[in-house]
């Protein structure tokens, strides 16, 4: 249909525009030098702004609208595309194209703002421009929509079909049944000997080792590459082009290690993503969640498991004789899965992680649903550090400062990650009934899961919405109680 062919024509314009904007981004994060910001920002700004005019001419309006009026002459796949490019449109459709350029350009100085607060540990710098950032979120979802309860507006654009109803029930288990067992946990913790973990690992090998994980999860070199940030993270613009990063630290070899896995978990399902959808809007992975249950799966159900490092300890071992040449694979296994009550997210084991994205959700929904005084952000932030892990940070940049997200306009994003393990534990379930998930493990046949998950999840792209896939896949609606079940399991014997 002739419609339908222009719609085309605007999408791939559109994906063109996007696809500039993304590698900048990319290249800001990996090897930009630090001085380029400022002329940057303002160049950018002009891509955005013409991308902003794509994205809303009254043509394109027109076209979508008509489509959407004759949506019932189209197949599956056609349809979804319409109605994703009209939800799309809806979001930004109302808001000035002044202020929407004004926006990006307050993001892009944002960010190095917030990482000049952060090295200085000076919340003052960053307060204006939290302050801005929040006012222009409030009023581009007042834009949108006028409804009262705008976090749960921000919660659906991350995780389709989510809101602070079922939120609330989830991190409300998190903090009934979880709350209490870590504390336990780290009461039962003993003084051991894991000073393996912080010993020095030069970096060269490092890589060495992470090349060597990207074979073992067989990632498709041609179809990616691999960098260096200091935020490790996975960019793609299709299946065709899906990089990621790590970080090296000399004195803690298991940041590049399981940040590797963790991305690779995202890589994977994005090469994964039917080929069909490249040069759609229904590309990239489904959601937010579903992505983390993705990076989390392959990083703890796979990578934090004893089959794994039955299969690759030695391997670690060879390249790291004189740091590991005593350490049992027992003793490795402990190490990589302790239990510490820590400041920051990042560095987070996996049973306190979700206590941490507990804290943000309360303060984002706050923020968007209750109001609160910017000013009180940092005590609010160390009192629920204090109520949760017991320990309250003495600067605010192992405190609210320590994530990028916030600078980036970013609420409503932290919760997925919570989700996406929740989601994980799920599937998790599901994937052990219907393979023998740890001998592929221990046999190093990490291809056949590969294969499991891209049937099942990663070939859809968001083809289907998030609560949609995981029923699909697990036979049951979103049910958190799996994911405690798993942690309580795993830990119970650990410690
Ligand atoms: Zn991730």
């Amino acid at each position: 249909m002739e419609l339908f062919k222009q719609f085309k024509v605007f999408q791939k314009q559109q994906k063109a525009y996007g696809m500039v904007l993304s590698i900048a981004s990319w290249d800001s994060n990996t090897e930009a030098p630090k001085k380029c910001f400022p002329h940057r920002a303002e160049m950018l700004s002009i891509i955005s702004g013409e991308h902003f005019s794509l994205m809303t001419s009254k043509d394109y309006q027109e076209v979508v609208n008509a489509l959407i009026e004759r949506i019932d002459e189209f197949d599956t796949l056609k349809k979804k595309e319409i109605i994703t490019a009209k939800k799309a449109l809806d979001k930004i459709v109302k808001i000035p194209k002044e202020e929407y350029v004004e926006y990006s350009k307050l993001i892009n100085i944002s960010q190095r703002i917030w990482e000049d607060a952060k090295e200085q540990d000076d919340y003052d710098i960053f307060k204006p421009y939290l302050k801005r950032i929040i006012e222009a979120k409030k009023q581009h979802i007042a834009y949108r929509t006028d409804q009262n309860d705008k976090y749960n507006v921000l919660l659906d654009d991350f995780e389709e079909g989510m809101s602070m109803e079922l939120y609330d029930q989830f991190f409300g288990a998190i903090k009934e049944e979880l709350v209490p067992f870590v504390k336990t946990v780290l009461e039962k913790r003993k003084d051991t000997d894991d000073g393996f973990i912080t010993d020095t690992y030069d970096k060269a090998t490092q890589k060495d080792f992470v090349e060597y994980l990207m074979e073992v999860f067989d990632y498709d070199y041609d179809r990616g590459l691999l960098k260096e940030s200091v935020h490790p993270f996975t960019w793609n613009t299709h299946s065709q082009d899906v990089r990621f990063t790590v970080r090296y630290l000399e004195n803690f070899v298991f940041s590049s290690i399981f940040a590797a896995i963790h991305e690779l978990g995202h890589a994977l399902y994005e090469q994964n993503i039917d080929p069909a959808l490249d040069m759609t809007n229904l590309n990239g992975g489904a959601s937010m969640g579903v992505h983390e249950s993705q990076s989390r799966f392959y990083e703890n159900m796979i990578g934090r498991s004893k089959a794994f490092w039955e299969a690759h300890y030695p391997k670690l071992q060879a390249m790291f004789k004189t740091q590991l040449r005593d350490v049992s694979l027992d003793d490795f296994y402990r190490g990589i899965n302790k239990v510490d009550e820590t400041f920051i997210r990042v560095e987070a084991d996996e049973l306190t992680y979700p206590l941490h994205i507990l804290i943000r959700y309360e303060i984002e929904r706050m923020i968007f649903d209750e109001g609160v005084d910017l000013e009180e952000l940092p005590s609010i932030w160390n009192a629920k550090m204090k109520q949760y892990l017991n320990i309250e940070p003495t600067k605010d940049s192992d405190g609210l400062l320590q994530d990028v997200h916030w600078s980036a306009g970013m609420f409503g994003y932290f919760p997925t990650y919570a989700l996406g393990s929740a989601y994980a534990a799920q599937i998790y379930y599901t994937l052990i009934k219907e393979i023998d998930f740890e001998r592929l493990v221990r046999e190093n046949n990490i291809e056949e899961i590969n294969q499991w998950l891209k049937e099942k999840i990663h070939c859809f792209g968001s083809t289907k919405k998030p609560l949609e896939i995981l029923e699909m896949v697990t036979g049951e609606a979103f049910n958190p109680s799996y994911y405690i079940q798993y942690l309580k399991e795993k830990y119970s014997k650990l410690y």
